[in-house]
């Protein structure tokens, strides 16, 4: 719910500083006395999310809980902040896996590079924001926590796939 936007004109003449405070503190006053909600009251209340909105990563799964990723490498090749940090391996079969997936979720930009290159749709960006943490190693999400994350995916940038799944 964003708030409105009024344009305000710079003075033709010099201004009184002294009336500008006067300004200021009578418009503090008003807010002070005609408080109509100016602060959300986070936690309880929450911005509701646009469905293009870019936010803490979640890595899809198969049934089984495996994760979709097949350690292609294009990920990290086209993260322009090199956030994403991938060992790859293959298994008996095979099949290649990441053995080690992890994004530091403080260095990304949200810039949405690694889902639209991802080839078999693994790795998207969360329609989510709560993810503070007290310290910096907090950030860097490994395999398994992006694979637990199941808040909703972004729509990114393709209408005709809303769900980007
Ligand atoms: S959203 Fe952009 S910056 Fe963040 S991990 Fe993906 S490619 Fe890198
Ligand atoms: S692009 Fe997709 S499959 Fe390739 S390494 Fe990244 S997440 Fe894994």
């Amino acid at each position: 719910m964003p708030g409105e936007v009024r344009i305000v004109e710079r003075p033709e003449r010099e201004s009184s500083y002294v009336r500008a405070i006067g300004k200021g503190l009578r418009i503090t006053f008003k807010h002070f006395v005609h408080a109509d909600k100016p602060t959300q009251q986070y936690p309880d209340e929450k911005w509701e999310l646009g469905p293009r909105w870019r936010g803490t990563h979640r890595m899809a799964v198969h049934e089984d809980g495996r994760a979709k990723c097949v350690g292609c490498g294009l990920c990290p090749a086209v993260c322009p902040v090199n956030c994403i940090k991938l060992i790859p391996a293959e298994d008996e079969n095979g099949e290649r896996y990441a053995a080690v997936y992890e994004i530091d979720e403080f260095r990304c930009i949200f810039c949405g590079f690694c889902q639209e290159v991802c080839p078999v749709e693994a790795i998207h960006l969360g329609v989510h924001y709560e993810n503070a943490e007290y310290s910096r190693e907090r950030w860097v999400y490994d395999l398994a926590r992006l694979c637990e994350n199941d808040h909703p995916v972004t729509a990114l940038w393709d209408p005709a796939d809303p769900s980007s799944e």
